[in-house]
């Protein structure tokens, strides 16, 4: 499997490319921004893009979704709780003094327990709301990796301070649902660095006592 991690835009967010070797489709997550940079990348390897999947709504996550699914025609994911957060686009671009950028239709829901499939990988889909009410995070048990969104950081998890945040409800979703997967399962967070499953229940000061 590819894997490529790009991180993109003012903010930095990763935007993970998984592309299968065999039939050359890709699965891009998180497309905030620099799509022209996400599209040499799919080139370089050959890749048509079947699915693009939003972590949640925040602009830095899905401020370049709209371009990336003009330019390659693949379906957009996310989950419908976040449909609220992504009508005010415009909103969260003035907070960050930052033009506001297209917006798209959202063609499919990600709720709890939906799979993508990426030719024989399987993508499963985990609701982990509280950074907002629509968060996803995405596992992929045949390569041993998570997709975590704003949810989970290298020693810290999401802010909870922004509109839909609730700091019990994150708790609660990394508990019940990312501390469940395996402790050598490497977590790629929507910024920053990657980190393991393991190491985040040992060291992640947010977590201890949970
Ligand atoms: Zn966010």
């Amino acid at each position: 499997m590819i894997h490529e991690v790009l991180p993109v835009g003012l903010l930095q967010c990763n935007c993970s490319i998984f592309g299968d070797e065999e039939t050359r489709e890709a699965i891009v997550i998180d497309p905030g921004d620099q799509i022209g940079d996400i599209l040499a990348i799919l080139k370089k390897h050959n890749l048509t893009v079947k699915a693009i999947v939003i972590t949640h709504a925040h602009i830095d996550h899905i401020g370049g979704a709209a371009k990336l699914k003009a330019a390659t025609g693949a379906p957009v994911h996310m989950n419908q709780n976040d449909a609220g957060l992504y009508d005010a686009l415009e909103q969260q671009a003035a907070w960050l003094g930052m033009p506001s950028p297209q917006r798209t239709s959202i063609d499919s829901d990600a709720p709890d327990g939906a799979r993508l499939q990426l030719s024989g990988t399987a993508f499963h889909v985990l609701h982990t709301p509280g950074h907002t009410q629509g968060s996803i995070s995405i596992w992929i048990p045949s390569e041993n990796k998570l997709i975590a969104g704003d949810t989970l950081f290298r020693d810290s998890i999401g802010r909870t301070d922004l509109p839909g945040g609730n700091s019990r409800q994150i708790l609660q979703s990394i508990h019940s649902q990312l501390l469940a997967l395996p402790e050598t399962a490497v977590v790629f967070p929507g910024h920053g660095a990657t980190t393991t499953i393991g190491r985040e229940r040992e060291h992640n000061p947010f977590l201890q006592g949970l």
